[in-house]
């Protein structure tokens, strides 16, 4: 055992971790798709980095962009005052997010970005004197965070249930991945008995990630707007994993051409780079929260990281090479992930493949909860690092991939699940 591996294990807490028995895995540097331990050990990035990484690490663009910024601050709060690069990103995002959204309300993680939707629509009503309105509207097995509001808008038993008493009122439908039609009539249901008691629908668009990689049936996102729209219920999406191009279009609702009343960015905000998160907002809502500083109608919520400069300069330079190559490219890798997942159909182990985009999940013939941890450590064995859901083998690689690095990808699950 390395000295840093011996600290480890005497010194932290791993999230989402059994600690008893914990064997460190320290990773010294990275380069493009591939990450490297303290022995020099390569390792493929298949989950890039918790799903956010996008262009591969330490891209040249990338790495200059935070020093150029680096050498004018490293941080200033946006609390009461701004700052270039949290103002242009801003611009930038409202470029390309889907039409009517106006405002962008920034922080640090898709959770909070999750948590601030759900105040800002909640406190919208409030504002709006249509005070009942506090429940939130959800789907079965999602997954939109870990602090306690947006753990209220989960359903995913085995990281949630423990929270159950601490958590805000949700309603939850069907996962329209599971049950289609009971997904659309619950929805129709409760809107049409007590949409009055209702701030927001929250949902993950076209698939619902940790869930399993959950594929939705095309046209719910469209059904769920159209019903939002009709009953006075906002829309808010959850685009942490699926946005930035990870579907193959910059964001999924642009395959249905929805447009929600509040989007949750985070993960691939920042090309994978450093922690923040986007909250962005239509002008309708935002505009309920103007008026005379005693009047007190503004969104009181901050945190100290909120539009970090450095975070925003190269979630800046991130989303422009995702409009000039990035995105392009990952369209062309779809295909051959699709063809390399179907190859692996034929494994007797493997039970079902669900793919959107550049996001996929291998569920594996077994109800054993931590099969897909084995598969994962054995192909760790074979230079490559995923991370499972359940019994679920999730790829998930950076937009980056090339051809052969999906073949070593192919060929490391292919020889752990078999
Ligand atoms: N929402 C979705 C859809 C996610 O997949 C995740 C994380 O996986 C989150 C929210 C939470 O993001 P974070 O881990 O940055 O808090």
């Amino acid at each position: 055992m390395t000295e840093l591996e011996d600290l480890d294990r005497r010194v932290s807490w791993h999230p989402f971790t059994q600690m008893a028995g914990w064997s460190p895995l320290v990773i010294a540097r990275g380069e493009g798709n591939y990450l490297i331990d303290e022995q020099g050990r390569r390792y493929l990035d298949g989950v890039s980095s918790l799903w956010s990484n996008l262009h591969g690490h330490r891209h040249p663009r990338l790495d200059r962009a935070l020093r150029d910024q680096l050498d004018r601050i490293a941080h200033s709060t946006y609390l009461g005052l701004a700052h270039e690069p949290g103002i242009r990103l801003a611009e930038q995002l409202l470029e390309v997010a889907p039409i009517g959204l106006t405002r962008v309300f920034y922080s640090d993680s898709g959770s909070t970005a999750v948590e601030i939707a759900l105040k800002q629509s909640f406190q919208y009503w409030q504002l709006k004197d249509q005070t009942k309105k506090r429940k939130f509207l959800r789907v079965g097995e999602a997954y939109h965070g870990d602090t306690l509001g947006a753990v209220g808008v989960g359903g995913i038993e085995l990281f949630h249930r423990v929270f159950g008493p601490l958590l805000v009122d949700s309603i939850a439908i069907p996962s329209p991945a599971l049950d289609p039609e009971g997904a659309r009539m619950t929805l129709i249901r409760e809107l049409e008995t007590r949409s009055d008691e209702i701030a927001a629908f929250v949902m993950e668009p076209l698939i619902q990630g940790a869930a399993g990689m959950l594929l939705h049936p095309p046209g719910f996102l469209t059904v769920v707007r159209d019903l939002c729209t009709r009953f006075h219920v906002h829309l808010i999406v959850d685009e942490v994993a699926t946005g930035f191009g990870r579907t193959g279009r910059m964001f999924a609702c642009e395959h249905e051409n929805v447009s929600p009343d509040l989007m949750c960015l985070a993960k691939g905000i920042s090309g994978g780079y450093l922690p923040l998160a986007a909250t962005l907002a239509t002008e309708e809502i935002y505009s309920a929260f103007l008026g005379e500083r005693s009047e007190l109608k503004q969104f009181f919520h901050g945190h100290t990281y909120t539009a970090n400069p450095l975070a925003c300069a190269v979630g800046l330079e991130s989303l422009t090479l995702l409009r000039e190559s990035t995105l392009a490219s990952a369209q062309t890798l779809i295909e051959p992930m699709r063809q390399a997942l179907e190859r692996l159909k034929n494994l007797s182990a493997v039970k079902g493949i669900r793919q959107c985009g550049l996001m996929a999940g291998i569920e594996l013939a077994t109800n054993e909860p931590f099969a897909g941890s084995a598969v994962c450590d054995r192909i760790r064995e074979e230079g490559v690092i995923l991370r499972p859901l359940g019994n679920v083998v999730v790829w998930m690689p950076p937009l980056t991939l090339a051809i052969s690095e999906l073949e070593t990808l192919e060929t490391a699950t292919r020889r752990a699940i078999a």
